[in-house]
């Protein structure tokens, strides 16, 4: 959990600002004596002003207390190192823009490494002096200052070792939860990285609710306690400005808050290569604010090499599974889903039926009128068993100008009359040549129920019985495996 920030705080902007004109006031801190002594006297002879302190959390304190035009430090120092002191100043408003340049015993690109990652301004080597001065000359004039004047602070006491450690604590968790959010992208598709991440953070805080939004494809994933069902996904669609998105994903649990005021939602966009990929949102509880303000930017920061990833997995298991004329299931993933379905249907009892549909002299069509009016036919077919199905059947190009459809939770009776349905629709359906001239398109189905136990590729070649009894009885009709009673005129026992 963040840490509460007043809480620890004895520093604070003193209420009457003190102005000081720190223009030409620097601080050099420096453990050896005789070194600083050099090089104090030297930037005195330059026109500045110079404060000095051997030991540097004292150096911090007086930076803090009355911040200087520049900091000159050594990068390693007994207790406080110059990474430190520079993160810390660079941390606090009051010296967020104080330059400091930090000096280095030897010329190693770890040094040099660590001086640029605190945000030093200049890093240069122990002994030149004339560089040094330089430097500090060059980071004061471009030091972004306030006309010359400083915010000083009250001079209560400052503990120094507490802020560091504070700062410390913020810099270590910033970075753990950077590391865990990159993670995410081990998830492997996007439902599951929402999944992951809303377990992620309802572990580092409590908000209402948290929502990822993407753009393409248009996605949006709410976590949110089940007490806050509509509420939750009304005001992050008002939060993402979204009316609609195509696809919605709702992860409810009680990780998340369920009683609380509601606050103004934090809205972030998620860059991937400074493109937009995402946009995210936390809805935070009233005790919280600052913590959700952090952790909302730590997300956006580091989520989006995650977020491309996962569209790019999802992207290329609908590609691997989709049938690139038709748009439908291809074969595998059929087979893959209806799997899924027969012991679903094992389990809870569930009747499901299959039809198997072959486009009858379909040869004749790419012979008379080509095979891009061909091509048009099977498209035709897959727009029509997309648009004739309910939600829950599934439908796929077996292959050529076969196609196969499960009737889910449906017997015999159903079937029939589905499949019925689906010969009429296609008899009827209406794909011109290139003259304008509507092409006749039937087609013959074969449908077999599912017998409890029973192995799909039987399933399959019952129906595909029943299809090839359609073609040999005149085709254009449906034949129903194993029905006693056919229903209607069109239908036919295999
Ligand atoms: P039947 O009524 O007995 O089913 O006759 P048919 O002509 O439909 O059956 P046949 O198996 O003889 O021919 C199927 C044709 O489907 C042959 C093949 O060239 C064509 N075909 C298969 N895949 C495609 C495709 O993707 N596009 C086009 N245009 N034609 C295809
Ligand atoms: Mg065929
Ligand atoms: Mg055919």
């Amino acid at each position: 959990m963040f840490r509460e920030r007043e809480a620890s705080q004895n520093l604070r902007v003193s209420r009457s600002l003190s102005i000081v004109n720190s223009g030409r006031r620097v601080l050099l801190i420096d453990p050896t004596d005789r070194r600083r002594e050099i090089l104090c006297r030297r930037l005195r002879a330059q026109g500045y002003l110079v404060d000095e302190t051997a030991d540097a959390a004292a150096g911090a304190h007086m930076a803090l207390s009355a911040p200087p035009a520049a900091v000159i430090a050594d990068l390693w120092m007994p207790g406080v190192s110059g990474v430190q002191l520079c993160r810390l100043l660079g941390s606090e408003p009051a010296t967020a823009d104080v330059p400091v340049v930090l000096c280095v015993e030897r010329d190693e690109p770890r040094s040099r490494f660590w001086a640029d990652r605190a945000g030093a301004a200049a890093c240069v080597l122990k002994g030149r002096t004339g560089e040094l001065v330089r430097a500090l000359a060059k980071a004061v004039d471009t030091a972004p200052h306030d006309g010359g004047f400083f915010v000083q602070l009250s001079g209560g006491s400052i503990d120094i070792r507490d802020r560091l450690a504070r700062h410390l604590d913020e810099a270590l968790f910033d970075s753990v939860i950077a590391a865990e959010l990159r993670a995410l992208a081990h998830a492997g598709n996007f439902e599951r990285l929402f999944d992951l991440l809303a377990q992620l953070l309802s572990q580092i805080t409590r908000y209402r609710w948290i929502a990822l939004a993407s753009g393409t494809p248009e996605r949006l994933a709410i976590h949110h306690h089940p007490a806050l069902r509509n509420i939750a996904e009304r005001e992050a669609r008002e939060a993402f400005r979204i009316l609609s998105a195509s696809q919605v994903l709702v992860v409810e649990d009680e990780d998340a808050a369920a009683d609380e005021e509601p606050q103004e939602p934090i809205v972030r966009p998620v860059l991937f290569a400074g493109v937009p990929v995402a946009r995210f949102a936390l809805a935070p509880c009233a005790d919280n604010t600052n913590d959700a303000v952090m952790l909302t930017s730590v997300v956006a920061r580091e989520l989006g090499g995650a977020i491309k990833i996962a569209t790019l997995v999802d992207e290329s298991q609908k590609l691997a599974a989709t049938d690139g004329l038709t748009g439908l299931m291809n074969r595998r993933a059929f087979t893959s889903a209806m799997r899924g379905e027969l012991s679903r249907c094992a389990r809870h009892n569930y009747p499901i039926a299959f039809a198997l549909l072959d486009v009858d002299h379909f040869k004749s069509v790419n012979d008379k009128y080509g095979h891009g009016v061909g091509d048009r036919v099977l498209c035709a077919m897959g727009e029509l068993l997309g648009q004739h199905l309910r939600a829950s059947d599934l439908a796929a190009r077996w292959g050529g100008e076969e196609f196969v459809v499960a009737f889910t939770s449906t017997g015999l009776d159903g079937a029939h009359t589905a499949a019925e349905r689906l010969r009429a629709v296609i008899e009827a359906v209406t794909v011109l040549d290139d003259a304008g001239e509507r092409i006749p398109i039937t087609a013959s189905i074969g449908v077999a129920v599912w017998k409890p136990g029973e192995a799909l590729e039987s399933l399959i070649s019952r129906a595909d019985e029943s299809m090839y009894a359609s073609k040999t009885s005149g085709r254009n009709r449906v034949t129903l495996h194993g029905n006693t009673s056919p229903e209607s005129p069109a239908a036919s026992v295999a």
